[in-house]
């Protein structure tokens, strides 16, 4: 019998285990231990997909003085009542997609007419967003129907929810936005 390289790897390590009546599941949950001992776990949901599986996020460094916060380790929640602790072979590589130094961490913003995007702060997006939002609706808010009927809708303005949204965040949102007569809503997710 032919025996490949990988071959007998395979069989002289795990089938030595196993003949010599070795468990290595306590010496791999330690290992796993180890890894996550000084973390700080943060719940949170996978933002890939409507399924909105919940996610727990080890970080490493957030509690110490003179310490770059990192996160070293991403896992499935198992009291997530959607995804009880499974994540799909996307939402488990979270972890690179939060340390990717491409990752955009402050709001941009387009002009018109610009070619390009340029990057703002938190405040000055905020402002902006509230006074598209004033604007709109003062040019586009409809108080009556044809037939005369009371309606006040805002048919200028959509709004949709990310998938990360719950809700109990979803029924505020709504009802903020029925204040501004929005009539096109949906949410991504259905958590
Ligand atoms: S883990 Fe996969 S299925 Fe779950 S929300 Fe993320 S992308 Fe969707």
């Amino acid at each position: 019998m032919e025996l490949s390289r990988r071959g007998f790897l395979k069989a002289t390590t795990i089938g030595g285990a196993i003949a010599l009546g070795f468990d290595l599941t306590k010496a791999r949950a330690e290992m796993r231990e180890f890894k996550i001992s000084r973390t700080t776990e943060t719940r949170s949901i996978c933002p890939y997909c409507a399924v909105s599986c919940g996610v727990i996020i080890h970080t490493l460094g957030d509690r110490s003085k003179n310490a770059t916060s990192s996160v070293v380790h991403i896992e499935g929640d198992p009291d997530h009542p959607i995804s009880r602790g499974s994540l799909c072979p996307k939402g488990i590589t979270l972890k690179d997609d939060i340390n990717n130094k491409n990752r955009l961490t402050a709001p941009r913003v387009r002009r018109p007419g610009s070619d390009r995007w340029e990057e703002i702060s938190w405040n000055d997006a905020v402002a902006g967003i509230a006074r598209h939002i004033k604007d709109t609706r003062d040019r586009c808010f409809v108080a009556k129907n044809a037939a005369g009927q009371v309606v006040n809708r805002n048919p200028g303005m959509a709004m949709i929810g990310g998938c990360t949204d719950t809700n109990e965040f979803n029924f505020l949102q709504w009802k903020a936005i029925t204040g501004l007569g929005v009539p096109y809503r949906d949410t991504q997710a259905r958590v």
